[in-house]
């Protein structure tokens, strides 16, 4: 057996112990002590991380009523050792772990919502309840749970009886034994928890939702509190100060400028785009051929050669666009009567092309060609 220390100390960084056993598992070691300040994963809290005589701690599990510590090196049986737990890691860890409690406590008293899902990893927490919240409700939500850090709620560990259990206000919904271990924020939440919890909720440090999305029926939160909580703050505070600099703008006035540039850009391209249709139009040559008024120009996009080509359907039956670019030519061919499609089979088959569209218009992409050679397509149809 061994005896848990995380379960009524969730500060105990370093401790000594007995070697009880030693096995080998693979290329590592399973060591099981006496006494253990390592967490084992639960509660959805990960394994602690640390090291056991200067030997990196691999893995932790819980197996039965003993902790089962995975090194990559053995220790001798009998012997003391000293264990030394990753702290900030673990405080990290017990910062977020307990405001997702807070949080869903506040979510459960305001809405009578449930906690359905929960996940950590060491830079966000997800956690699902089973009702909407709406934008207003998530402020609302959000600044009843920094209250219990702002009072600094009393944060304790009990075993009570089923008896007792009974009578309580807990938000877990489980079977009612003696000895379950509850989590108890003072005045905002009670939950079943193995994991290690602070104290008290002024440890805890902010505690902010960073984003929140409709999800099977009802609302999935993502949040950071505490040591996360600072360096998302410092992230967001670079980067508007970054932005603020490029701008020369206040930040009350960062957002607003963002978009003005964004509307200037819009305009901007628009006014890009008229302008290249213009050049476009004004430096195609034509010659008619046939049936076809067939026209050269350069760097015009598809929507352009449509503009062209419906500005001058009535000159002939059919207007056969080019317009170079960088590797071939995007062509476009357009009737106000006929079927295009037999030429664009043409064209596509003669200069290795590809393309397609509706009898009145067609247009596609071909491979560099000597204009003749494109002209030879119409004066042999
Ligand atoms: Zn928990």
């Amino acid at each position: 057996m061994t005896l848990k220390l995380y379960e009524n100390n969730s500060y105990i960084k370093e401790f000594t112990a007995t070697v009880l056993s030693i096995e080998a598992s693979g290329e590592n070691f399973e060591v099981i002590l006496d006494q253990t300040a390592f967490f084992p994963e639960g509660g959805g809290q990960a394994t602690d991380k640390g090291e056991i005589n200067g030997i990196a701690v691999l893995d932790v599990q819980e197996k039965g009523d003993t902790v089962v510590h995975t090194l990559a090196q053995p220790l001798e049986i009998g012997k003391t050792v000293n264990g030394k737990i990753d702290w900030p890691l673990r405080f990290l860890r017990m910062q977020n772990h307990c405001a997702e409690h807070i949080l869903s406590g506040v979510i459960h008293k305001m809405f009578g919502y449930n906690n359905v899902g929960f996940h950590m990893n060491d830079s966000l927490i997800t956690f699902d309840v089973d009702g909407p919240l709406t934008a207003e409700d998530i402020e609302k939500v959000e600044c009843e749970a920094n209250k219990a850090v702002f009072q600094n709620a009393k944060i304790s560990v009990s075993y009570p009886t089923a008896e007792e259990f009974a009578q309580m206000d807990c938000r877990s919904k489980i079977e009612l034994v003696d000895g379950v271990r509850l989590i108890t924020v003072e005045g905002f939440d009670t939950c079943v928890c193995c994991a290690p919890h602070p104290a008290t909720a002024g440890e805890i440090g902010l505690i902010k939702i960073v984003n929140f999305c409709a999800f099977k029926g009802g609302t999935r939160i993502e949040m950071v509190a505490g040591v996360l909580a600072l360096s998302d703050y410092s992230y967001l505070h670079n980067t508007a100060k970054a932005i603020m600099k490029q701008l020369s703008s206040k930040r009350e006035e960062i957002a607003v400028q963002v978009q003005k540039l964004g509307d200037d850009l819009a305009a901007a391209r628009s006014e890009i785009k008229a302008l290249n249709e213009k050049l476009a139009a004004a430096s195609l040559k034509t010659e008619l051929i046939g049936n076809t008024l067939v026209g050269f120009t350069k760097d015009a996009d598809f929507n352009a050669l449509r503009n062209i080509a419906n500005g001058r359907l009535s000159e002939a039956e059919y207007i056969a666009l080019f317009a170079e670019t960088n590797d071939g030519y995007n062509y476009l061919v357009a009737t106000a009567a006929g079927d295009a499609r037999g030429i664009v089979k043409a064209l596509n088959e003669r200069f290795s092309g590809k393309g397609g569209g509706r009898p009145d218009c067609v247009q596609g992409k071909i491979a560099k060609a000597e204009e003749q050679n494109l002209i030879d397509i119409f004066q042999n149809r």
